[in-house]
């Protein structure tokens, strides 16, 4: 009987999610950047074609999609969490820093690695001299805080429609410090996100002047964030409700 009474009292515990989602909003708090929401199902306008993703567009393809019927009014679940940075440009104008934990959709097949829906971070920095030095910055002071390591960046040139230049950006290892191991596959980094400087088409989509505004935005997996900093190596695990994960954090 007594042991019943303890299962009773039992305490709660946070997803490792919602945690990780807490201290994100948390450390960009600090550095001026208010946390946004927006809507999971989107019109084609603001997930792909103010991205600079017109419909002929063969960027297209990267974004695997769930269309909504009827087909004729172009509704999906949101493939990303950049249609948000419009909505937050239309909303809130220039200057802005904000940051949007979301769920998105891909319509993939499943396997360790890969979900239909999974978490994502979207970051969005507007200033009149921004620049990619101002990424690095933010994002290496976060990385530093989130992983409570200090952690330098390298970014490496890549395309996304919605960015002139693209980046993605890595991080030395958290484990190693960039010596090598097998978390870093010997490389002494860690790849962990696409970024770059916002394409003048989609300030000015956002109805922001980009003769005078310049600014960043990036996008990362949140899962990915929490296989490296709780090691949970399988996607699925986050998502299928077992206590026994949970119970751990
Ligand atoms: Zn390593």
């Amino acid at each position: 009987m007594k042991d019943e009474g303890k299962e009773k009292n039992k305490k709660g515990h946070l997803h490792p999610m919602t945690l990780m989602v807490n201290d994100i909003a948390t450390i960009f708090r600090k550095m001026g950047f208010a946390i946004a929401e927006g809507p999971e199902i989107e019109t084609e306008h603001y997930n792909f074609d103010a991205l600079n993703i017109p419909e002929w567009h063969p960027a297209r393809d990267m974004w695997d999609t769930f269309w909504l019927k009827p087909l004729k009014d172009r509704k999906l679940l949101r493939t990303h969490t950049s249609p948000v940075q419009l909505r937050y440009m239309e909303k809130m104008g220039a200057p802005l820093r904000v940051v949007v934990p979301g769920k998105v959709y891909r319509h993939e097949a499943t396997d360790a690695t890969h979900e239909a829906q999974f978490y994502q971070l979207e970051g969005l920095m507007i200033e009149e001299n921004c620049s990619l030095a101002h990424f690095k910055g933010v994002l290496e002071q976060f990385f530093s805080e989130f992983f409570n390591t200090k952690v330098s960046m390298r970014l490496r040139p890549s395309y996304f429609p919605f960015v002139e230049p693209g980046v993605e950006a890595d991080i030395t290892c958290i484990k190693c410090e960039g010596i090598g191991c097998s978390m870093c596959k010997q490389t002494g980094w860690i790849e962990l996100m696409g970024a770059g400087m916002v394409h003048p088409k989609v300030l000015e989509w956002g109805g922001i002047d980009s003769k005078k505004y310049k600014g960043f935005a990036f996008g990362a997996g949140i899962d990915r964030l929490g296989v490296l900093k709780y090691g949970i190596d399988n996607i699925r695990i986050s998502y299928n409700g077992d206590l026994r994960l949970t119970n751990q954090f």
